[in-house]
């Protein structure tokens, strides 16, 4: 159903992009928008603006950073650059953080192997991390000794973490990833500090 009204169809239109929203939670933000006036809509579109000028990718982890080209994380001199913690999506990068036990590096993939989705290796940042890996095995970057896979315990967390297993194992990095404690399925997001943090100490050998 449209209002008519070019202008309001149009900003619906564009929020039903969102993941997760469906044409009347549309409806009902755009409504919301109008009706709270022209300093919110303002606020809006100045924090889109920003987010777009001043967030971008870590030009070495993938994760987002606001800095010139290096994160928070990977311009840290107090962190082991010999191990690599491996996450799906930028959040994890905060969730492992919050444990406040980890004190490696990052790489984010930016999503993991799907089939069903259409997701394959070439659309992830893996080729990535084993040109980190390479760089260190020739010198030219700090060596990593380990590579720890913090990824969902689901198929396609499965998925990745055998096919990066496949590339990493000949180069004879160490390659863990957490098990104890998380459930077949579950999403990192969902699992309480204490558990990732149990489930980072007893990570096991792939
Ligand atoms: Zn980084």
């Amino acid at each position: 159903m449209a209002f008519q009204l070019e202008a309001l169809d149009k900003l619906i239109n564009e929020l039903t992009r969102l993941p997760g929203i469906g044409e009347k939670t549309a409806q009902r933000l755009a409504l919301h928008i109008l009706k709270t006036g022209q300093e919110y809509s303002r606020a809006i579109r100045d924090a889109l603006e920003d987010v777009e000028n001043n967030v971008r990718h870590c030009s070495q982890c993938y994760s987002y950073t606001d800095r010139t080209d290096l994160c928070r994380y990977c311009e840290d001199p107090g962190r082991d650059d010999s191990l690599i913690c491996v996450v799906e999506e930028a959040p994890d990068v905060i969730r492992v953080e919050s444990i406040g036990s980890f004190k490696g590096r990052y790489h984010v993939l930016q999503g993991a192997i799907s089939p069903l989705e259409g997701v394959s290796p070439e659309d992830l940042r893996i080729q990535e991390l084993i040109d980190r890996v390479d760089r260190g095995q020739r010198g030219e970057g700090p060596e990593i000794k380990e590579v720890m896979l913090v990824l969902d315990a689901d198929l396609e967390g499965d998925t990745t973490a055998l096919y990066l297993a496949k590339l990493l194992h000949p180069k004879g990095v160490r390659l863990t990833r957490i098990a104890h404690g998380v459930p077949f399925g579950s999403d990192i997001d969902y699992i309480d500090q204490r558990t990732l943090g149990r489930a980072l100490q007893n990570r096991v050998e792939l």
